[in-house]
């Protein structure tokens, strides 16, 4: 119902907008370059609900909503602040990753800005898991290559260790995707038992022998390191996603749980 309300009040901005300009997908003059985070912030563009953001464009004074992209439809705010350069806003509850875009006095709606808003749930993430129930994802020799984030925006640590060394389960689970990708070659994505937590395995030698759907145990094998898909060289690909991995859910830097992880196997 709150879907299909979003989509006839986006559906009322555009017909507004067409007339307003005389032409069928017309759009406003209001442009947006950027959504940068400036208060409670996890990065520049990582927010969570109730951090501040700051749009900067042309026309800006003219914005009357603030448009977030919502799990159920999207969620329009008043801004805080306007100029003709720059206005404020404060991210909602309920928002989710995606692009922001304005409404104007005039219901013109803007494109979406340039650059993705990635927002983590309003809850705190998920303690690391209890050392008990956690194991290291390579059962091998290993070396960490490069970790998360960077101007690569890097959205994992990679992780080097000799083609085929085993690879176990970090957490119990279930099988969620065994697939291929062009770019990470052979993945597997564990739905974690107990916390709101996917856990990613790329370029793995060969697809995993796992079945989706199937439970599995911390430390089960879960395949062998490769170079499968666009890698440079044997090593595991690792992501740790708070919520569902590429579907509203969000990567965190996963080394801190690798730290964890390391000191529990020993
Ligand atoms: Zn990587």
């Amino acid at each position: 119902m709150l879907l299909v309300l979003g989509l006839l009040l986006a559906f009322a901005g555009t017909a507004r907008a067409a007339v307003a300009v005389g032409g069928v997908g017309a759009r406003g003059a209001v442009t947006l370059a950027d959504v940068n985070c400036v208060k409670q912030c996890i990065g520049a563009h990582k927010v969570r609900p109730g951090s501040t953001v700051r749009l900067r464009g042309l026309d800006l004074e003219e914005v009357r909503q603030v448009v977030f992209r919502g799990s159920r439809g999207p969620l329009q705010v008043e801004p805080m602040r306007r100029t003709e350069r720059t206005a404020t806003a404060i991210v909602p509850d309920g928002a989710v990753a995606g692009r922001p875009y304005v409404i104007d006095r005039a219901g013109h709606q803007s494109p979406p800005s340039p650059h993705k808003l990635f927002i983590l749930p309003s809850a705190s993430p998920p303690p690391l898991a209890a050392a008990s129930g956690a194991t290291y994802p390579i059962a091998g020799k290993h070396e960490l290559w490069e970790g998360f984030g960077g101007a690569r925006e890097h959205g994992g640590a990679d992780i080097g260790a000799a083609c085929g060394t085993p690879l176990v389960a970090a957490l119990a689970g279930t099988v969620e995707y065994n697939k291929y990708e062009p770019r990470g070659g052979n993945y597997l994505v564990i739905d974690a038992d107990g916390v709101d937590a996917d856990l990613v395995y790329m370029h793995m030698s060969a697809p995993s022998p796992l079945k989706v759907g199937q439970k599995i145990a911390v430390g089960a094998a879960v395949g062998t390191v490769g170079d499968t898909g666009n890698a440079s060289g044997c090593h595991l690909h690792f992501e740790y996603w708070i919520g569902e991995a590429w579907l509203g859910g969000e990567a965190v830097d996963p080394v801190p749980y690798l730290t964890q992880w390391e000191g529990a196997t020993g």
